[in-house]
């Protein structure tokens, strides 16, 4: 199997190579060249747990890989999650489920891709030589998830800027309370945005990214989009017959990676009947699939911190479908999004996606609701699918984090205080961070023990360059 760009100008490439790669050096990113057609497999595939599940799926796509090798590199990703079903299916009523995806080491469900994608990483530094840095902003659950997927591991370093006292604390000691060697966590006296600028202007300079073999940590490597196909399937498989063709999923939703995934599994011959895209109160997806127009707004920080994005970065894999697999057109949409902050598709077709959108002001309501109606603790970003469930269908709603991610959230809703052991054990170890205050003599007076210190130099030349004269 080999992968194409968005926007035709790179590749195609193989397996690994995409992989390693990240974002397209065309500006686009990374898909199947051609979607392989599982439907005859589904029978087959019923009798298999999770990790062997996962193994038949991203065999068909790991092409360059041996079967052996890939099996041992699944196996070890889910073998630390909590539960013996890796992501249980559980029945709320008649016509709902909900998948808990949460059940990793961090608690939600980036776990899924970030522990693959660690091991993939440092299965390269393995036989290709040398060692890879990784680097990547964060507002919280992505940082902790690939933190924990390199944890330890030969050959890598992970360095994860997040803005410093904007994540909540138990995010925040998720990422520094690792006492791993190779784990930098950078605490940036600035915001999201101003972390994720530095490190733009960092990879957008190809000699010093390959000269300190860098590599991007986020939400649009193909390889996360493909192990989270594997959830959908896995849950597919576990509804009653009767109940596969009527479910449609209810995914909590920020920078579409999530329920993109779930969709690309439909187009590969699974018949899911629909997805509905919940988003919180930053709602360019929702206006998206309401209006056929999609536009920048301003985030406004929320409840459900992980879906505070405006700009949703997997929609260009959707949108090059949308545009008939026509990479010219993917290009002139990127183009005017990014010169006017909008496009508007003439004859959009939102086929079998529905949208909800949810306030901040709804948030504890329905965290209670859910409670009252099910005993079932949802967490705020979970609580946002849960605002309208079709009463014509089987929902499959995914909770994406744990509850116990939140509980200042959950207190207030319903009274109790949702505790976690992991959680717990993490209060009482120290927090180790390194607080990049955004101005010149801070970056001089840094020393840097961890032999890395130029990379780190640089992230903070970019940062303080940004507030000049402080
Ligand atoms: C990242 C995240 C989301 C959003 O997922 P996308 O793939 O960006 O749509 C939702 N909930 C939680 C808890 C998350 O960490």
């Amino acid at each position: 199997m080999r992968y194409i760009s968005t926007r035709g100008q790179t590749g195609p490439l193989g397996f690994s190579d995409a992989v390693a790669t990240g974002l397209a050096p065309d500006g686009g990113l990374f898909l199947p060249e051609t979607l392989p057609d599982f439907s005859g497999d589904l029978p087959r595939f019923e009798r298999l747990g999770y990790a062997a599940l996962c193994h038949e799926f991203m065999r068909v796509f790991a092409t360059d890989l041996p079967a052996e090798t890939l099996r041992e590199l699944v196996n070890r990703s889910y073998a630390g999650f909590a539960h013996p079903d890796i992501a249980p299916l559980r029945r709320l009523d008649e016509r709902t489920h909900v998948l808990e995806l949460f059940h990793g080491p961090t608690l939600a469900f980036k776990d899924f891709a970030l522990q693959l994608l660690g091991n993939l990483y440092e299965h390269q530094c393995r036989v290709r030589g040398g060692s890879i840095n990784v680097l990547g902003a964060t507002s919280g659950d992505t940082g902790a998830a690939a933190i924990h997927g390199l944890l330890g591991k030969p050959g890598t370093a992970i360095f994860i800027l997040y803005p410093d006292g904007r994540v909540s604390p138990l995010q925040e000691r998720q990422m520094a309370c690792t006492g791993a060697a190779n784990v930098h966590a950078l605490a940036v006296d600035g915001t999201f945005d101003d972390a994720q600028a530095a490190l733009k202007e960092i990879f957008g300079d190809q000699e010093f990214r390959l000269r300190h073999r860098l590599s991007a940590v986020n939400s649009i490597n193909l390889a996360r989009v493909l192990a989270q196909c594997v959830y959908y399937l896995y849950a597919w498989l576990r509804l009653p017959a009767a109940e596969r063709s009527e479910a449609e999923f209810v995914v909590p939703t920020g920078n579409f990676g999530n329920v993109l995934a779930g969709w690309l599994l439909q187009q590969m011959g699974v018949p899911i009947r629909g997805f509905k895209v919940a988003t919180n109160q930053n709602d360019i997806l929702y206006r998206m699939f309401t209006t056929g127009e999609y536009r920048v707004g301003n985030v406004a920080p929320s409840l459900a911190p992980s879906m505070d994005i405006q700009v949703a970065s997997n929609f260009e894999r959707f949108i090059y479908f949308q545009v008939g697999r026509d990479p010219a057109q993917v290009r002139a949409i990127m183009r005017t999004f990014k010169d006017t902050g909008a496009w508007k598709f003439d004859d959009f077709d939102r086929g079998v996606f529905s949208a909800s959108r949810c306030t901040d002001a709804e948030i504890p309501g329905i965290i209670q609701r859910v409670h009252r109606q099910y005993g079932y603790v949802a967490d705020p970003h979970t609580a946002c699918a849960f605002k309208e469930l079709s009463s014509d269908r089987v929902s499959v709603v995914l909770a994406t984090a744990s509850p116990a991610k939140f509980p200042d959230t959950i207190r207030a809703a319903i009274g109790v205080e949702p505790t976690h052991p992991s959680l717990e054990a993490l209060k009482a170890r120290p927090v180790v961070k390194h607080r990049l205050a955004a101005n010149a003599s801070a970056i001089r007076a840094y020393r840097c023990a961890c032999g890395l210190h130029r990379i780190l130099r640089r992230v903070f030349c970019r940062l303080s360059a940004k507030t000049p004269g402080q």
